[in-house]
């Protein structure tokens, strides 16, 4: 199974509560276990003008590629815009991109990064610039190479960005399970909104998943999926307000990659929140969650050979 990342992923916030090293720290951390070698990373292409403009309105696609943010584009997307920072979006909307191809040939890709679910069409939020997911999503249902796909989005933050680009679209279909009285202030409508009360545990949390993805997924029957990964709903999180425990973030994953593998539904892998207060914690949960990843398909059925579910 592929990697996805790359050098510029990494760039330096200092004192900002996003830490962009810790995609780099993640790759560090598999590389010294042994769950990955050098030759599973594959560094991404940057995206097109087209492929932006998939999701993007014309207006802000030419601000990210030409690097001409104004003061009001940093207030809005809550980060100060430098050229290294807007590199690092774009890439990371590359490796969404590339792990969604992967995915399609290898049954799951991993982008290493990514799950910037607070872009708008027209402007960042949230730290976020670039919606990588509705870019990929959309872009493979222009190619036709998927029919309908499905974002599941299981960061503590309402994917809002993402319901806003894709809302309307019938060939996709947005879920959402998020902490309710956190950002963003103003939720947007997903496809499916699932608000948790703060301070919700595995026990809640899990049973709540597993009936309402199942049920969504059912319905919907989707033939593509883009899983994002947030660690903010970590007990130890700094900004999510849940309180799962590593051991519940690790049923999460098992069970998100195991509803996917079971009904043959290819799924490309974003890592996106984490802001644990012990910076270790956030990286070592996204590293079980590409773990799960790969043990979950490393004998993937071929999507063609799924049973109807
Ligand atoms: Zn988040």
């Amino acid at each position: 199974m592929k990697i996805f990342f790359s050098k510029y992923y990494t760039v330096k916030t200092p004192g900002h509560v996003f830490r962009a090293d810790k995609f780099r720290a993640v790759i560090d951390l598999l590389l010294r276990e042994g769950v990955i070698n050098k030759k599973d990373i594959t560094a991404p292409a940057a995206p097109s003008a087209a492929d932006l403009k998939l999701a993007h309105s014309q207006a802000w696609v030419r601000k990210n590629l030409e690097f001409r943010f104004t003061p009001k584009d940093s207030a809005l997307a809550e980060i100060k815009i430098t050229r290294a920072v807007a590199l690092a979006h774009l890439m990371n909307a590359g490796g969404t991109l590339a792990a969604a191809g992967a995915a399609l040939r290898d049954g799951a890709g991993v982008n290493c990064g990514g799950g910037s679910h607070h872009a708008f069409r027209g402007h960042g939020g949230g730290f976020c610039l670039l919606n990588d997911i509705a870019v990929a999503v959309k872009k493979l249902l222009k190619e036709k190479r998927v029919k309908r796909a499905m974002v599941i989005d299981l960061d503590a933050h309402q994917g809002n960005g993402t319901a806003s680009i894709l809302r309307g679209d019938r060939r996709v279909f947005t879920f959402s399970m998020h902490g309710s009285e956190i950002y963003p202030p103003e939720k947007e409508k997903s496809s499916l909104d699932i608000g948790l009360r703060p301070g919700t545990g595995d026990a809640a949390y899990l049973a709540a998943l597993r009936s309402e993805l199942h049920r969504a997924m059912d319905r919907f029957r989707p033939d593509f999926a883009v899983y994002v990964a947030g660690a903010d709903i970590y007990r130890g999180d700094a900004l999510g307000g849940l309180k799962l425990t590593m051991g519940g973030i690790k049923k999460r994953d098992a069970f998100v990659f195991g509803e996917c593998r079971l009904r043959g539904i290819p799924v490309a892998l974003t890592l996106s929140g984490g802001y644990a207060v012990k910076f270790s914690d956030t990286v070592r949960i996204h590293a079980n969650t590409v773990k799960a990843a790969m043990s979950s398909f490393r004998n993937p059925r071929r999507p063609s050979a799924a049973p109807a579910a």
